[in-house]
């Protein structure tokens, strides 16, 4: 049975469902597998026949072992993933990867939805009651908000911005109500992050079950894996072992780290491009050696991918036999020249996201937003490196993890039309918002989580 590790290695190892319960473990650290099981022959063989929830059972199964049978799993993964996955030929040997196609629009539904039905399941075995606390700059929030919205038991409470998150961002998570409370702080999104880490944190708070689900939460990092298999089975022939190249736009990089524990089961990924915008620590710490974390983060119109100090890149130089603690330093370097060999970083500034966003459309009618063109676009530069060359007959998957829809302004600027709306995005500016309002101060947060959670 696998069991999951702290990357700080002074915590217990514990049972899938204490890791999904706990989110971050309890020496600051984030879990890993014990165990990456290799993807079943059988399963490596049909991958290219099986539905999107079924490929999902098969690869996740031996990771919930002793905590969801099959047949569970077979219902968590089937009410979970009931929308398309495209996998779009744009030219050549590229594909995009179309994840935007879930309830809030962006490719965090894929994670959401699993934890949301997974978590819901062990409080209902547990019978007790759990508060989901989470702070958001826009996407997470409405795709957690979503993702746990009428689970029993459950209760949801987000945080965001009040004036960095977009209206439709905002109506995403104001208009579900139910078990799902929201609150608009007149800060920033750290100053969002800093109240949530606080109360996760204060004693005094132990009795109120909070739990995260944020992007440090192993059950996050498991499902996201499953896509890079499905797409890879479209594209090339991965039963004999037929490579591709995987560009991924990236954050705080808990997508990458997805696309790593399938490469590790065995999936042919010859190489990862990871793309970021100019928030570039990553592709420099790979070219260097060197990590220097950015603080505070950089703006730029991928903004879901404004990370300074990414968090998952714990689990990347864990895997890499080194160390590196929460706050960024880098204790015991990993194996760089292995890593160099799979991940190839590059950072891509604003102007040229807009123009790939241009030529993209321009050339191959192919509709793409701010964090697919980072990917686009460096996946383009990966290609043009001397490297990149002896890839040119590899068919690559570039990920595309938000819909166009949610960006109308940045599009219409761009190429004169407007995305069509998703069904999902569709009515929200009828339905009636219902949000708190908070200043940063903790005194006054933890007053509202005593009066209206505990008890
Ligand atoms: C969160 C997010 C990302 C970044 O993903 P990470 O897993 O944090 O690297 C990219 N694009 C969109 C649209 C996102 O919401």
């Amino acid at each position: 049975m696998i069991s999951y590790y702290s990357t700080n290695r002074h915590a217990p190892q514990v049972a899938l469902d204490q890791a999904l319960l706990q989110g971050q473990a309890p020496d600051r650290g984030l879990y890993m597998p014990t165990h990456i099981p290799p993807i079943a022959t059988e399963v490596r063989k049909n991958m290219h026949r099986l539905s999107y929830p079924d490929l999902a059972v098969r690869l996740l199964s031996p990771y919930a072992q002793g905590v969801f049978s099959d047949d569970e799993l077979g219902d968590i993964c089937h009410d979970a993933y009931n929308f398309d996955v495209p996998v779009e030929h744009v030219c050549d040997n590229r594909h995009l990867l179309r994840l935007d196609r879930g309830p809030t629009a962006s490719f965090k539904d894929f994670a959401a939805r699993f934890m949301g039905r997974a978590l819901g399941r062990l409080v209902a075995r547990q019978g007790r009651e759990l508060l989901i606390l989470t702070a958001t700059s826009g996407d997470t929030g409405s795709a957690v908000a979503h993702a746990f919205s009428g689970v029993p038991n459950i209760r949801v409470l987000v945080l965001f911005p009040i004036d960095e998150v977009s209206d439709r961002q905002r109506k995403q998570m104001t208009t579900l109500g139910g078990n799902v409370a929201t609150v608009a702080v007149d800060g920033k999104f750290d100053d969002c992050q800093a109240l949530v880490k606080r109360a996760f944190s204060d004693a005094d708070l132990q009795g109120l079950n909070l739990s995260s689900a944020n992007s440090i939460n192993i059950g996050r990092l498991l499902p996201q894996s499953v896509y890079y298999a499905y797409a890879a089975a479209q594209v090339s022939d991965v039963a004999s072992g037929e490579p591709v190249v995987v560009c991924i736009p990236s954050g705080n990089f808990g997508n990458l780290m997805g696309g790593m524990l399938a490469r590790q089961s065995g999936l042919p990924v010859a190489r990862f491009i990871a793309a970021t915008n100019i928030n570039d620590e990553v592709p420099r710490f790979l070219a260097s050696g060197q990590y220097q974390k950015i603080e505070p983060s950089l703006a730029a119109i991928s903004n879901a991918m404004n990370v300074g100090h990414p968090s998952n890149l714990a689990r990347l130089v864990d895997l890499y036999g080194g160390h590196i603690d929460e706050r960024g330093a880098m204790l015991q370097q990993p194996d760089m020249e292995r890593l160099r060999e799979v991940v190839f970083g590059i950072s891509i500034d604003d102007a040229q996201t807009r123009q790939t966003i241009r030529d993209v459309y321009a050339a191959h009618n192919a509709l793409l937003e701010p964090h697919g063109a980072v990917g686009w676009a460096g996946l383009d530069a990966f290609l043009n490196t001397e490297e990149g060359a002896a890839f040119h007959k590899t068919p690559c998957v570039s990920l595309e993890t938000a819909h166009p829809a949610k960006f109308p302004d940045e599009i219409v600027a761009l190429l004169g039309i407007s995305p069509d709306l998703p069904r999902s995005l569709q009515g929200l500016e009828e339905l009636p918002e219902s949000y708190g309002n908070m200043s940063t101060d903790y005194a006054a947060f933890k007053a509202l989580l005593q009066r209206e959670y505990a008890g």
